[in-house]
């Protein structure tokens, strides 16, 4: 979506200082929506954003849904950590877990975003299904946690010398089973987007639903198979399961299988429903 010329402004702080781009969009129940109000050369901004992964590591930002009273889709665009009026707050952060990953609170106030900042035209992330194709990179980081869980669980289980135990034995074949179908689901979805993006959008939600039901049941069923120790400090099932459990509230998976469940019932849906 971004010219030649603003991609290179916006990832040079990555390219050359290791710099990250977060994107924030996201906004706390009850807090006024993001606004953007058009004055000579850009826009006023102001609004609250929560969740900002990696904010704290950023020079540019992404902001996106934000509403303005020049267009009548969403806008979005890139706003600079130095820009008068901005507060990256991560403070907020002392979750259960993924401490490491700051996702930081933005607040900002009447914050001028030049003209040029503005990325892509009004309503083109809804439209071209982003929403949709973002899902899968939480497909396949659950998918891929899960299976981390499920290689550790599986080792630990054959160097304890436990495997020989029939109900370990039932417990690793759901497992597989629930993992392997799980990632056909994934692929057969990305694979829809080119012949058939509206189906896609759906099969890409199902997607998800799919793989966080395969990681929660991972989760739980790992510790099951392998004891209580395995829940220790000193092994990373400990850590697995905090960080996991927190990133897989990430949202909108019970709008996922809504979704999901009106296209079955020949209902009509929406697939950008947020909540
Ligand atoms: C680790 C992590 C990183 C994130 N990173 C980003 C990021 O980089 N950028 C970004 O934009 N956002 C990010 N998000 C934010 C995310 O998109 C959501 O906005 C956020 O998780 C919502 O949290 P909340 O506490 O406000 O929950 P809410 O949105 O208040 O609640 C959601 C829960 O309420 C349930 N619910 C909703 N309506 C109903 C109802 N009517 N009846 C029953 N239940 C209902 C839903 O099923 C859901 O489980 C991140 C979230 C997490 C957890």
């Amino acid at each position: 979506m971004a010219r030649d010329e603003q991609l290179q402004r916006w990832t040079e702080p990555t390219v050359r200082r290791g710099a990250l781009i977060p994107g924030a969009g996201a906004e706390p129940h009850g807090s006024s929506a993001t606004v953007a109000k058009r004055v000579k050369g850009g826009y006023r901004v102001s609004g609250t954003k929560h969740y900002a992964t990696n904010a704290s590591l950023a020079e540019w930002l992404w902001i996106g849904r934000v509403t303005s009273d020049a267009h009548s889709k969403p806008i979005m665009f890139m706003l600079h950590r130095d820009t008068p009026g901005l507060t990256i707050d991560s403070s907020v952060w002392r979750p259960t877990g993924m401490r490491a990953c700051i996702s930081p609170w933005l607040y900002l106030q009447d914050c001028f975003v030049p003209e040029e900042n503005l990325l892509g035209s009004p309503g083109q992330f809804l439209d071209e299904n982003w929403m949709g194709k973002i899902n899968f990179a939480f497909t396949a980081n659950y998918l891929g946690s899960a299976r981390a869980i499920y290689d550790w669980a599986l080792n630990y289980v054959r160097e304890r010398r436990s495997g020989n135990d029939s109900y370990r034995q039932l417990r690793f074949g759901e497992l597989k089973s629930v993992l392997d179908a799980s990632r056909l689901t994934l692929y057969t979805a990305v694979r829809m987007f080119k012949k058939d993006p509206d189906s896609a959008m759906v099969a890409a939600h199902e997607a998800k639903w799919m793989a966080k039901e395969a990681l929660n049941k991972l989760m739980w069923s790992a510790a099951e198979v392998c004891g209580s120790t395995a829940l220790f400090q000193s092994h990373p099932l400990e850590r697995f399961y905090r960080d996991m459990h927190l990133h897989m509230m990430h949202g909108r998976h019970d709008v996922a299988a809504q979704i999901v469940g009106a296209a079955e019932l020949g209902e009509p849906f929406d697939v950008n429903r947020t909540h």
